[in-house]
């Protein structure tokens, strides 16, 4: 007899994973390698160590290692905010009146607010088990700032946060929330590097970019003395650290004898998502399930349902390592979207590898849809959702209505990334009726794919 669902099915400490998964080691065609922007051959690990970490090269590199050990001293911080946790959304299933089974791991109850804590401590753990002293990043919404704010805290480092100017003019409180933490915040672009001094004197008023932030966070990891530089998303090693919310989502579940028939994230740079479904579609992979996997992107910034298949740089200004992933070309500029988390050109390989050979399904969602379903959530689950995350929740609102038209009893699973406590701002907007959509016309995206590089790998 299976036993009955609680509303939270909870985890004990010790069964807190304490290894990650790695998803590339059980896949059969695995994505294609890395390569430096110069000679286009794959990169070596001396390549990326000038900007990242030694661990996290050495992850990032990794197609073979299936787990992962978690330092123990790194295991004592997830203790300290994990497990995350996973919620029977009972009141939302009677509301919607469907036969589905759905469920959401939280990741937003810690005080950064999002899954990027995970990421954030094992990179800063790193960092400082490596005798560096410092760490420089780029912060766009201010979630992944927050994040390796408190990491570096904890692990007593120094941490120099580049937030895209706009951004950190339109939440104060994010970056009210970086410096308490200790942070030095500085608006980008800024006159602390070359790359920025470039962009303020050709365009004096802007706003900044993600991809702007980024060169001026590498510039000045690369000119300081035992600094590295980190990175929130996107990269193999991010999506490695990510695993710990599938793990816990599946030995949860596993507890209680319940199997996703689907399973449904976020995309922005494909951390949370790769994280959460990694253990399930390791399983899909080795033929034991037949899961779907449903990935969910803003129509403002449609990297796998309009993007190319193609090596592509991961910043504005170029000087990243080539990456093989769905993208929209680094000079695509998607228009404001209250979803910050969400609006980066490019894709995480690995899911882009699996996009492409017909293991993930994407779909995409206007904003204002995006906040019928966040609101909507926020008063029957009493939690308010990020933005971000209210993507997963809308497509799984669909995939119950769905259920409930064809009366089929199924198994959803959803990932809710993040709180929305700091993003009152489209909230007033959505509530006062000024929020609108925005859709990139074919021309649109012709200019973003214009900037796709012309080697010969993506003829
Ligand atoms: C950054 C962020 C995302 C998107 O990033 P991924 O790498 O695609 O997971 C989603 N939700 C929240 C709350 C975020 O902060």
């Amino acid at each position: 007899m299976a036993k009955k669902i609680p509303t939270r099915l909870y985890l004990d400490e010790e069964e807190i994973p304490k290894t990650w998964y790695n998803l590339r080691s059980d896949m059969v065609n695995k994505p294609d390698p890395i390569l430096h922007p110069g000679t286009l051959k794959p990169a070596a690990a001396t390549d990326l160590e000038a900007v990242f970490c030694k661990e996290c090269v050495k992850q990032e590199l990794d197609e073979t290692t299936r787990l992962i050990p978690i330092p123990e001293g790194l295991q004592e911080f997830y203790r300290a905010y994990r497990p995350a946790p996973l919620i029977r959304a009972y009141f939302l299933e009677k509301a919607l009146g469907t036969p589905a089974e759905i469920y959401y791991k939280h990741e937003g109850t810690n005080t950064s607010g999002s899954h990027k804590l995970n990421s954030a401590a094992a990179q800063a753990f790193y960092a400082r088990a490596e005798g560096l002293t410092s760490l420089t990043t780029e912060t766009g919404a201010g979630q992944w700032g927050s994040a390796m704010a408190m990491a570096c805290a904890f692990y007593g480092l120094d941490l120099t946060v580049y937030m895209v100017k706009v951004s950190s003019e339109q939440k104060p409180y994010r970056k009210a929330l970086i410096e308490t933490y200790g942070a030095n915040l500085i608006p980008s672009p800024s006159n602390t590097t070359e790359s920025g001094r470039k962009i303020l004197e050709q365009n004096p008023n802007t706003g900044g970019s993600l991809g702007c932030a980024i060169s001026e966070a590498i510039e000045t990891s690369v000119k300081t003395d035992k600094c590295r530089y980190v990175l929130g998303s996107v990269m193999n090693h991010v999506l490695l650290h990510q695993s710990i919310i599938g793990q816990e989502a599946r030995a949860a579940l596993e507890k209680y004898g319940v199997t996703p028939d689907i399973i449904i994230g976020c995309a922005g740079g494909g951390s949370n998502l790769g994280g959460l479904i990694a253990p399930f579609m390791g399983d899909k992979i080795r033929g034991t399930s037949k899961t779907r996997f449903i990935a969910v992107e803003p129509a403002s910034c449609p990297s796998f349902t309009r993007g190319r298949y193609a090596y592509d740089f991961g910043d504005t200004a170029k000087t990243t390592p080539l990456i093989r992933m769905y993208t929209l070309g680094s000079g695509f500029m998607p228009s404001a979207n209250h979803a910050g988390g969400l609006r980066y050109h490019g894709m995480n390989p690995i899911l882009s590898k699996l996009y492409k050979d017909g293991y993930l399904e994407a779909r995409s969602a206007v904003q204002t849809d995006v906040f019928d379903a966040a609101v909507k959530f926020a008063k029957i689950e009493g939690i308010l959702p990020a933005p971000e995350s209210s993507h997963a929740i809308k497509a799984a609102i669909d995939e119950a209505l769905e259920c409930k038209r064809t009366g089929e009893k199924k198994v959803i699973l959803f990932g809710l990334t993040g709180t929305g406590y700091f993003d009152m701002s489209a909230y007033m907007s959505y509530n006062a009726k000024t929020m609108s959509d925005s859709i990139p016309t074919d021309a649109d995206l012709e200019k973003g794919f214009a900037s796709i590089p012309e080697i010969p790998q993506n003829r």
